[in-house]
């Protein structure tokens, strides 16, 4: 086929069928061009984003200013290795810790990768720092993360499906239960060995669960107490998602912009990735203060895309736009909305159950079983509707939308949300 012929969807979707691994299991649409909120289809169709390609979009689709950073860079030097230095690899490293108040950052590409070396980074610390024995240290996780797909972090998963038949796995992982303090201290106090304690702010993939008020606060206190790094995978959550720039910024009410929100939890370890282009580039980054991160010596850790000068143009663009356009404040204001017109609605259904999250993080749980297919069938509705999102387990959706959106075009999306789920009332 000539690439001035317009494919369609059915060809498309044959062609990564055929010569795709199915690893994957998409909507069957078929996207070619998107903008702002809007992503449209190979017959010209325009759906709202509420996915976000799993919150990676928060600035919008093809920001602008994101592009013009990526082109300018490209066209300038788009990699150097870290064999050699690059004049904008230092700007962007002063940048990114003072944005998010560490003394250091690690670049890498893929979230998993970021995770991988927080691990890495804690196992060291706890070897020439806290002086656990070699081949010692626990790293506590909780039931229901996700964290990503590598060998050591999908070993520590309890999702059948992405661990089974991939074992041997990586030791050193205890898992206890999400958002239970009692759960997590009796495993802290219960051996010297525990060098960090690594935990998702809000559980995403599991279908956005966000634990108590203080849950954060007090998993903090206990890791302190202990001498545990608390390490946030904020992956998904970062970025101005939850409205506020970190979802360990907690749930108090005051502005996005302030300093020290009331509950706000420092990590040791902070994990970023995703939103951190913007949805452009794979960037990721683990920050952490100099006792941490200096462990870490010249030959022993490294990633030859990570901290190349596009990424870092990239990602000085994307956090300037989160800033520059309040999207903290506008994701705080438009959840806020989106619960209660949602809330609303549940009341007078039997099709909806709940509606749950933070920000624009949210998700709603569907009346019917994890095995059944409602939910799914529920998203292909929404998408021939003019909206896409995607079921995370079973029963629950996930609705994530670029945080650009206005509050006209946020009302209008729960008009079809709501009309769509009237469609499947029982
Ligand atoms: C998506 C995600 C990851 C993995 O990021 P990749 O870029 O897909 O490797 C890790 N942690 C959380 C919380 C995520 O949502």
């Amino acid at each position: 086929m000539s690439v001035l012929e317009k494919m369609t969807s059915a060809e498309a979707i044959a062609l990564e069928e055929k010569y795709g691994a199915h690893n994957y299991h998409p909507l069957p649409v078929v996207l070619n061009r998107g903008e702002g909120v809007y992503v449209w289809d190979v017959d010209g169709k325009k759906y709202y984003d509420f996915l976000s390609a799993y919150s990676a979009v928060n600035q919008g689709h093809c920001h602008p200013r994101i592009v013009d950073a990526i082109i300018e860079q490209s066209k300038t030097l788009a990699l150097t290795s870290r064999a050699f230095y690059n004049d904008k690899l230092g700007v962007y490293e002063e940048f990114i810790t003072n944005y998010f108040g560490f003394d250091k950052v690690l670049p890498m590409n893929t979230g998993a990768e970021a995770v991988e070396t927080a691990l890495k980074l804690c196992r060291k610390w706890a070897y020439e720092k806290k002086g656990i024995n070699e081949n010692d240290a626990q790293i506590i996780v909780c039931d229901g993360n996700f964290h990503g797909r590598t060998t050591t972090i999908i070993s520590f998963s309890n999702d059948e499906n992405a661990r089974k038949n991939f074992g041997p796995y990586t030791a050193g992982f205890i898992s206890v239960p999400y958002d239970d303090v009692a759960a997590l201290e009796k495993v802290i106090k219960s051996s010297k060995n525990i060098a960090g304690f690594l935990v998702e702010p809000i559980q995403g993939e599991a279908g956005v669960y966000t634990p108590a008020t203080d849950y954060l606060a007090k998993a903090k206190a206990l890791c302190e107490a202990n001498n545990v790094l608390f390490i946030a995978d904020e992956v998904q959550t970062g970025i101005a998602r939850t409205g506020s720039l970190l979802a360990v910024c907690g749930s108090c009410s005051c502005d996005a912009t302030c300093e020290k929100q009331a509950t706000y939890v420092q990590p040791d370890i902070l994990i970023l990735g995703k939103a951190l282009s913007g949805g452009a580039y794979p960037v990721s980054a683990v920050l952490a203060n100099d006792s941490i991160m200096n462990v870490i010596k010249p030959g022993q850790h490294g990633s030859t895309f990570g901290g190349n000068p596009v990424a870092a143009a990239v990602a000085m663009a994307a956090l300037g736009v989160v800033t520059d356009e309040k999207l903290a404040v506008n994701a705080r204001k438009l959840g806020k909305i989106f619960r209660d017109e949602l809330d609303a609605f549940i009341a007078t259904s039997n099709i909806a159950t709940l509606v749950r999250g933070k920000g624009l993080l949210n998700a709603v749980v569907i009346n019917d079983t994890e095995e059944s297919d409602t939910a799914w069938n529920i998203c292909v509705r929404l998408a021939e509707n003019g909206l896409l999102a995607k079921p995370t387990h079973g029963n629950i959706i996930r609705f994530a939308p670029p945080l650009v959106m206005t509050e006209e075009e946020l009302r209008a999306c729960v008009g079809i949300i709501i009309n769509t789920l009237k469609e499947f009332e029982k």
